[in-house]
């Protein structure tokens, strides 16, 4: 039945480990036929903090198309009030959308090369992304330089490192930020980084804004052209 309007209930139908610090939470989408973007996110609504409803984003880590549960993937932040209720759900246990959104979206045309930058769950729109890409005839040109603390905690490793070795179009450059390297250290490796590539960067600001004013002071990207999704 097509969804008339939000909030909108949802069932938890799993929760499991997606990395030594991070959980995927599966919702059931029977109740309700949610609809979104690849590269947007829900807005939870927690019945926690000190003034419940407590509001946070998760971004769709796969695009709607794709059958099953509606699935989002978290990061294990301590103390995080948001993320030690989601840690606590157990099946069967209702969740609140408050809203579907985002602007962290394919760009319209596409441009001849995207190239992302994430750190940890940052990947998250950014996998989803990247299934819509692969169902396209002609994908752009696509680079993803993904950090995360360790190799264990890359988020979605296994499935990127597979596409990256079938789809001609992807490459794939895992970080592992306790290796000595950083994510642009890595960008600096990229050849032919010109301006019809557009840069789509996504995490904690901490991470999203160095990261911008590289791409500004060193690439001469305009702000706006650098497309960010700011997770704090
Ligand atoms: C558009 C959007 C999309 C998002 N998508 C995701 C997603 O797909 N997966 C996901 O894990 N989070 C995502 N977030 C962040 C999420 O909404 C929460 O902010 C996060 O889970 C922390 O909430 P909390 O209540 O547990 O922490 P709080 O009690 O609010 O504490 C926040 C503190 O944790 C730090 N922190 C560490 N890791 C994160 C993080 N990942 N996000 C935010 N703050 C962090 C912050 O810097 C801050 O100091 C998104 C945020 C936005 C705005």
């Amino acid at each position: 039945m097509p969804m008339s309007g939000f909030p909108v209930t949802l069932r938890v139908r799993d929760l499991r480990n997606a990395g030594p610090h991070a959980y995927a939470l599966n919702l059931e989408r029977d109740a309700a036929e949610l609809e979104w973007q690849p590269g947007q996110w829900a807005s939870l609504r927690l019945p926690v903090g000190p003034h419940p409803p407590l509001v946070r984003a998760y971004s769709f880590a796969q695009p709607a198309w794709v059958e099953g549960p509606v699935p989002l993937v978290f990061d294990d932040v301590p103390e995080g009030v948001g993320t030690q209720y989601l840690k606590s759900l157990l099946p069967g246990d209702s969740v609140e959308v408050g809203a579907v959104a985002g602007k962290f979206v394919l760009p319209d045309p596409l441009p001849a090369g995207i190239v992302f930058l994430a750190r940890f769950t940052g990947v998250v729109p950014v996998h989803c992304i990247l299934k819509e890409l692969e169902r396209l005839g002609n994908p752009p040109s696509v680079t993803l330089i993904s950090g995360a603390p360790t190799s264990g905690d890359l988020v979605f490793h296994e499935a990127l490192t597979e596409l990256a070795e079938r789809a001609s179009w992807f490459t794939y450059h895992p970080v592992s930020l306790d290796g000595g390297r950083d994510e642009l250290s890595v960008l600096d490796k990229i050849p032919h980084f010109g301006h019809d590539v557009v840069p789509m960067v996504s995490g904690v600001r901490a991470f999203t804004q160095p990261v911008r004013a590289c791409l500004m002071e060193r690439y001469g990207y305009e702000r706006r052209a650098v497309r960010v999704e700011n997770y704090d």
